[in-house]
């Protein structure tokens, strides 16, 4: 065995073979994956081998697009058939708020290029004869569907790999994992120990256990999953004969069942609600080509609606039971992306669905290391969206409900709720019990959303269309925009940043200049392709001492940037407050009235002006008050330790009463923000954008010192952006912008008043309205 390579990729399922195919045919040839078994030895074996494209996240869409496009490059390269089955697939509705669900991913589908149809049951039927078309509304026509061979796909993905130079280890465990001090990588394995600068962890069903290798806790869990194989079918081999195709993959989501026709029978497979975690804490080393006990009464359920969906089911005789463990993270995306806090050591984990998503996690992952960015949006499957609050608890709470979940109608706004609460604040109870409010899970953080009436239920009614929450949001953005509004914002990130190298550094990262003592700026974070990768408002407290307020969801993917770009010589030093430090913010016309009756301190315009930033006593607590808010209106976010919070949140309620005093949720502030078009992390701004192209030029100082990113932002300045972002008014009265809409012949203006279905979208530069 080799005892020193470039990369050392663990697990020899679909996953890691992916990684080392994508890093060879990048050009890293000296790669080298280590297998504990023989390829396969995980989940990998046993899955149904079924692929498709759609998916809920649009980015994710676009990587399993890209996973179904490999397959012929990858039979070429390796000479190994895949046993590719490109049938196409239908997604059944049986309801019209289904239809509603299959009308927006067909929109979606759309915007991404994909070539879906909205069809008729009767259509459906004729792809998939065992329908009953009585019990659907409509159907969505996807034709980039299929299913393949698991393990000769695997071991194409090897072959290709191989024949490009990578190097592959069997029947050799890693036992253990450890990094000198110069950054080089031990993987000690039961064959020796092999030197090198990266290390992958693919370990599939043992990720977590490869995680513990180097003190890290994965929030990632094995569940349970059926699916069962039936004798031949009359009604298979019928429609065969008579039509010369296969019958095409159907997702029934009634009955939480996809099928597919398998040799001249149906594999039919469930994501039942009564899901079952395997091994929750510590996946066993000596499991291996083995199946776990099939349990037909917990599919039972499903199968009842699948007999009565497709009548010919019920007398089909059971060839094989399949039961068999695969991975999830909490949200059921995967786990990708270097890990904070340690150098050169990759996550690849997590992955539910290999066979279609492999290809992509391997290209996104391979483009990280090689060229140092994903070379695509992958924020949704980036392991740096969780924090050390999704405990290993946590996750099996969030991964039974999304696994139950799966089939199930996910609505605009929806918060789920298993696992929850699992961080409040201290004003939660009041926030819950006294104000009626509905929370929603802000990374991990209890935070309110909006204020139900007195006297009415606090939960969302979800819908397509304008849901219960309309109302109560508008009178809480009109109490604000009128009056006087209070709101929690302890769900941001916050950083203090000090030590002699503070501003200079923060300057070489950020894109605007760094403001004096007392004064706050606005300012965009880019990479060296010039994207945005994050958008921070800064304020400098006092000689080498800053205060820093990002996005709550990116700050582990922060943290990684920062760290990953500190001076060596311990002349910054950040700290990441978490929810030690929290916040409220008032915001209207009145908010300079009351602040003045809590503070002794002069808090006139001239005292305190727009983008000042004071350290004050409020309501007899300490706190850092910056003047500004996210609303866009006269206001303040006065932050404080949890210790005051309450003491200050009554204070304001007390004293805001003589001006009628509203409390408001993040709706209503998101709402507000983007009739102001003031632009968020991760909705308007995301990686795969310029800073032009995001309308942020005016915190773009191409004139100061170098920053990362300024000869690209500097080329996007001089070419003229390719994409523009553009503000316009949706005329609807009844269903609302969410994200990622199609753009669809509707005319763009720029609106002359603004109101609640504002929307701030990229359009092609030659958009309609120019
Ligand atoms: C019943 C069932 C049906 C499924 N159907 C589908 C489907 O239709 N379509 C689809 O896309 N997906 C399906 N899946 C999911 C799919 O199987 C997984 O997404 C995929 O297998 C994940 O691959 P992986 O490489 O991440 O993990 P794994 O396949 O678990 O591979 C991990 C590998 O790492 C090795 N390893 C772990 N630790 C070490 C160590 N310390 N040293 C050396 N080697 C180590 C293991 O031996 C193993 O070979 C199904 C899963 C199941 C269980």
């Amino acid at each position: 065995m080799k005892t020193d390579a470039r990369v050392v990729v663990i697990g020899g399922g679909v996953v890691g073979c992916s990684v080392l195919f994508h890093l060879a045919r990048a050009g890293w040839k000296d790669v080298m994956l280590i297998e504990r078994s023989e390829l396969t030895s995980g989940s990998s074996w046993h899955a149904a081998g079924g692929f498709h494209t759609l998916n809920g996240d649009p980015n994710i869409a676009k990587l399993q697009a890209y996973t179904v496009s490999l397959y012929d490059e990858l039979e070429e390269i390796s000479g190994q058939s895949c046993s590719l089955h490109l049938t196409g697939g239908v997604m059944m509705a049986d309801s019209p708020e289904r239809m509603d669900f299959l009308r927006m991913t067909h929109a979606r589908g759309r915007c991404l290029g994909m070539q879906t149809e909205l069809i008729t049951p009767s259509e459906a039927k004729a792809m998939f004869p065992l329908i009953d078309v009585s019990h659907f509304v409509g159907a969505l026509w996807d034709p980039v569907e299929g299913h393949l061979d698991p393990s000769g796909t695997t071991h194409a993905y090897a072959k290709a790999a191989k024949a490009l130079g990578a190097t592959i280890e069997l029947r050799n465990p890693v036992e253990e994992i450890t990094q000198d001090s110069d950054g080089t990588w031990n993987v000690v394995t039961a064959n020796g120990t092999v030197r090198c600068e990266h290390v992958v962890n693919a370990g599939g069903l043992w990720a977590r256990e490869v995680g513990r290798m180097v003190g890290l806790e994965l929030p990632l869990l094995a569940m349970e999953h059926m699916y069962l194989l039936t004798e031949e079918m009359p009604e298979v081999m019928e429609f065969n004969q008579e039509t010369g195709r296969e019958l095409v993959g159907v997702i029934d989501f009634k009955g939480e069942i996809y099928a597919r026709q398998e040799r001249n029978g149906i594999l039919l497979g469930t994501y039942e609600k009564d899901a079952r975690p395997w091994s929750p804490v510590n996946t066993p080393w000596d499991f291996g080509h083995e199946l776990l006990e099939p349990d037909l009464d917990r599919i039972a359920p499903s199968l009842e609606v699948g007999f009565r969906h497709f009548p010919a089911l019920e007398n089909a005789g059971i060839k094989q039971v399949i039961n068999g463990p695969f991975t999830f993270a909490p949200d059921g995306n995967p786990l990708v992306g270097p890990v904070q806090g340690l150098t050169n050591y990759w996550s690849a984990c997590a992955v539910m669905a290999g066979f279609s998503q492999g290809g992509g996690v391997g290209l996104a992952l391979s483009n990280w290391m090689v060229h140092g960015d994903p070379g695509f949006d992958v924020f949704a499957m980036d392991v740096a969206r969780f924090g050390d609050w999704a405990t290993l608890r946590y996750t099996n709470a969030k991964v039974r409900e999304n696994y139950s979940r799966r089939f199930s109608i996910s609505y605009p706004n929806e918060e789920l709720p298993a696992g929850r609460p699992q961080q409040t604040t201290p004003l939660y109870d009041i926030m819950v019990r006294d104000n009626n409010a509905v929370m929603g899970d802000s990374w991990g953080l209890e935070a309110p959303l909006w204020f139900a009436p007195e006297g009415s239920e606090a939960r969302d009614i979800h819908s397509f269309h304008r849901s219960n929450d309309f109302e109560p949001v508008g009178n809480e953005v009109r109490g604000v925009r009128n009056s006087l509004g209070v709101t929690e914002i302890a769900n941001f990130a916050k950083y203090r940043i000090t030590g002699e190298g503070a501003e200079s550094w923060l300057s070489t990262l950020m894109t605007n200049t760094m403001p004096t003592i007392g004064r706050i700026v606005l300012t965009p974070m880019l990479n060296e392709n010039g994207k945005l990768i994050g958008d921070f408002t800064i304020a400098k407290a006092g000689e080498n001492r800053f205060q820093v307020w990002g996005s709550s969801v990116a700050q582990v993917y922060h943290m990684r940037w920062f760290e990953q770009h500190l001076p060596d010589d311990e002349s910054v030093q950040i700290h990441l407050y978490g929810q030690t430090l929290v916040g409220l913010s008032i915001a209207g016309p009145n908010a300079r009235n009351l602040l003045e009756k809590l503070c002794d301190a002069e808090v006139s315009n001239a005292a305190l002006r727009f983008m000042d930033y004071r350290e004050m006593v409020v309501a007899g607590a300490p706190c850092k008050v910056n003047r500004l808010t996210y609303s866009g209106d006269l206001g303040y976010e006065i932050w404080m330790e949890p210790t005051y919070q309450r003491k200050v949140y009554e204070a304001i309620k007390a004293v805001g009463a003589q001006y009628d005093i509203v409390d408001f949720g993040l709706r209503a502030l998101l709402s507000m923000r983007l009739e102001k078009n003031f632009p968020t992390w991760f909705a308007e701004l995301r990686p795969v954008y310029g800073a032009f192209e995001a309308d942020m030029d005016r915190f773009i100082k191409l004139s100061k010192n170098d920053f990362i990113g300024r000869e690209a932002a500097a080329k996007e300045h001089a070419d003229g952006p390719k994409l523009s972002r553009v503000m316009f008014v949706v005329d609807t009265d009844s269903a609302d912008v969410i994200a990622d809409e199609p753009r669809g012949k509707r005319t763009c203006r720029r609106p002359e008043t603004f109101t609640r279905d504002v929307c701030c979208r990229y359009r092609q530069r030659r958009c309609d309205c120019r």
